[in-house]
């Protein structure tokens, strides 16, 4: 049977997949989420393809109701999902033709060993994502260090920055530029492995329990760059860091290339041996931050390039001003406007982006002050009146206090330009962007702004009863 998965199906799976991924473990996200591909749309049934049968019986009996509920919420009316085994080069392909066979709904589909993981734990460079490279990758002070360290160690691995420690919170690009790493050394024939700490450790249990720890060391020890994604997944393994430290020695002796990401610095991964801590801190260690306003515009551009029509500015603001965290939740945002857009028929405007974005559950980090009790505390701070705040004047008092509500209502509260330019007396939605910008980018510079805000963003964390 000759299936051709529509764009739809692909959207909704994919803007799905961004939500799902916030809300699981990482683990399990990793290995049952993160080949499938949404194959067509049906009437009420979307069809998910996923590389074996047992992730497509893991998923039906475990995973059914959160990703029902998720499509559900994301396709604004009733969505069933059914898994279908595919070849991993099918969902690679993804749109593209796929060949597709049903998964037997009862029957015991064929599983060699029902205790095994269903990916085989073998790290080639068919892991390497192609959509992850330097290229594409958007540089901005956030990543600045973490991105040239990146590229460096890819054009000479092994010679300045051994191993390179990368660190930052969740979905801000890490497993992107080890996969750019990868495919840059590729390119210049150099054999590079990355492997998840998941797929590492379940290699390495696997090598001991089969006796094949010498196999298990020659094909690490092969390697001119090793990538090892997520270690703090290491923490209170003491086998497998104990197989990670000999791997680490014999690639660092012979001069390979190392590089480790973490979500976290590594004197704050708890059950880390001292020995492999200490290796760590022997190279380099970069971190990487939030992306401010403008990377985040920038890095939503790079990702709407191919758009037809293409995203208008308008639009793209309102999803920056939304996903302030991550880049992933930046594209989980991007994806729900498109998807929004392909569901209605409409275009992607300004309006349709605020629509999109509003019964998206705050990011668990923002606060839960209204509006008016933020602007309250900073009338308070300033030693004027709420009234004088949200009242458009040219009183120069109140510029400075306008401004910095602006700033602290977009960044800490998460309201859209036009909420503010209306909660704060009827400024234009273009003067509000403006006003967040400048403010952002001057702040570094401006240490009394800097004690300002942080000053009323204290008293907004932790308001007086
Ligand atoms: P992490 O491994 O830190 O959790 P990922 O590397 O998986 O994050 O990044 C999440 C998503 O965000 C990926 O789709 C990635 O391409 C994208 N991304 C992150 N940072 C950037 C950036 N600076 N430029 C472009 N895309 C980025
Ligand atoms: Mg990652």
């Amino acid at each position: 049977m000759e299936n051709k998965p529509e764009i739809g199906a692909r959207q909704i799976w994919e803007t799905s997949l961004g939500q799902l991924e916030l809300v699981m473990p990482r683990p399990s996200y990793d290995t049952w989420l993160k080949g499938t591909t949404g194959l067509s749309v049906n009437g009420g049934m979307l069809t998910v393809g996923v590389p074996t049968p047992f992730a497509a019986e893991w998923l039906e009996r475990r995973m059914y109701q959160l990703i029902q509920r998720t499509l559900t919420e994301i396709a604004t009316r009733p969505l069933q999902v059914r898994f279908q085994v595919v070849s991993a080069h099918q969902i690679a392909r993804g749109s593209e033709h796929a060949e597709v066979d049903s998964v037997p709904q009862n029957g015991a589909p064929a599983i060699p060993d029902a205790h095994q993981s269903p990916y085989k734990p073998i790290p080639c460079n068919s892991a390497i994502n192609p959509r992850y490279t330097f290229q594409n990758f958007v540089i901005g002070k956030c990543n600045q260090l973490a991105y040239a360290a990146s590229a460096a160690v890819a054009q000479t691995p092994g010679e300045q920055y051994n191993p390179l420690f990368i660190y930052s919170g969740v979905g801000l690009g890490k497993t992107h530029l080890l996969h750019a790493i990868a495919s840059a050394a590729t390119q210049r024939n150099l054999h590079s492995l990355y492997v998840t700490t998941e797929q590492f450790t379940n290699d390495f249990i696997q090598a001991i329990r089969e006796r094949k720890t010498e196999d298990f060391r020659a094909r690490y020890r092969s390697a001119d760059v090793l990538l090892l994604d997520d270690i703090q997944f290491l923490a209170g393994k003491e086998q497998t860091q104990e197989g990670f430290f000999h791997t680490f020695n014999d690639l660092h002796n012979s001069r390979r290339q190392i590089v480790v990401t973490c979500d976290r610095p590594p004197n704050a991964v708890s059950h880390l041996e001292d020995r492999l801590r200490s290796r760590f801190e022997w190279g380099l260690i970069a971190d990487m931050q939030p992306p401010d306003l403008e990377t985040r515009l920038a890095i939503i551009q790079e990702k709407a390039q191919a758009m037809h029509p293409p995203l208008p500015l308008e639009a793209a603001e309102i999803i920056v001003q939304r996903a302030q965290h991550s880049v992933r939740e930046l594209e989980g945002c991007l994806n729900r406007v498109v998807a929004m857009a392909q569901f209605t028929g409409q275009a992607i405007t300004a309006e349709l982006a605020e629509m999109a974005l509003a019964d998206l559950a705050p990011p668990p980090s923002s606060s839960t002050i209204t509006p008016e009790e933020a602007i309250a505390i900073i009338a308070d701070h300033y030693h004027i009146s709420s009234e004088a705040i949200c009242t458009r004047s040219r009183d120069r008092k109140t510029t400075r206090p306008q401004r910095v509500s602006m700033y602290v209502l977009s960044t800490s509260l998460g309201q859209s330009n036009s909420a503010i330019a209306a909660i704060l007396g009827q400024w234009n939605r273009k003067t509000v962007h403006n006003v967040v910008t400048e403010t952002t980018s001057r702040l570094p510079d401006d240490s009394g702004l800097r004690q300002e805000v942080a000053a009323i963003l204290d008293k907004i964390a932790n308001p007086l009863p």
